[in-house]
């Protein structure tokens, strides 16, 4: 059985230093407090991502991407693993983000990258160094949650900076 997704986008963020197709699945169970995308909680909501369908996704941007990362999608196995094969075959690295805290080995073996924890906005996002989330590397099992945290830019030694070239 496949499941639903919504048009699928290029990110940059989401996994750190890899060039992203982003396919966020429908029908997430876990219903966070102040989840901002909860039109992925209806399994009905968006169209079907047919083996076909990810296929015709992955040819489009063939070249253009390095990894495949699904919001979701853990609860149909299946489907999911069938997806990260197809994205392995085509040389390209995996990411799971999920709000659950565990993942099946049957799904994280296809992984390249991880991220557990529900939303909790009093924690904040993996950018937060009090979040529950973490992001990690499946292959050296290495936390990356230290590349979502930007570097503090400190304006006014840029506005110093500035005079001085003035
Ligand atoms: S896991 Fe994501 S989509 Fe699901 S309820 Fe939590 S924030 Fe929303």
């Amino acid at each position: 059985m496949d499941f639903n997704c919504i048009a699928p986008t290029i990110v940059f963020q989401e996994v750190p230093n890899e060039i992203s197709l982003c396919f966020s699945i429908t029908g997430c169970k876990i219903g966070c407090k102040g989840c901002h995308s909860t039109e992925l909680w209806n399994e009905n909501y968006g169209m079907s991502l047919s083996k076909e369908n990810y296929l015709h996704w992955l040819k489009k941007y063939k070249g253009l991407i390095s990894c495949v990362v699904f919001f979701g999608g853990e609860w149909q196995a299946n489907a999911l693993i069938e997806k990260l094969l197809l994205a392995k075959n085509l040389g390209l690295k995996t990411c799971l983000y999920s709000g659950e805290k565990h993942i099946d080995i049957n799904i994280s073996q296809h992984l390249d990258f991880l991220k557990t924890g529900a939303w909790h906005a009093e924690l904040g996002g993996l950018e937060s160094p009090t979040t529950n989330q973490i992001f990690r590397d499946m292959k050296t099992g290495e936390k990356l949650n230290h590349l979502f945290i930007k570097d503090s830019i400190n304006y006014n030694s840029l506005q110093g900076a500035d005079n001085v070239a003035a």
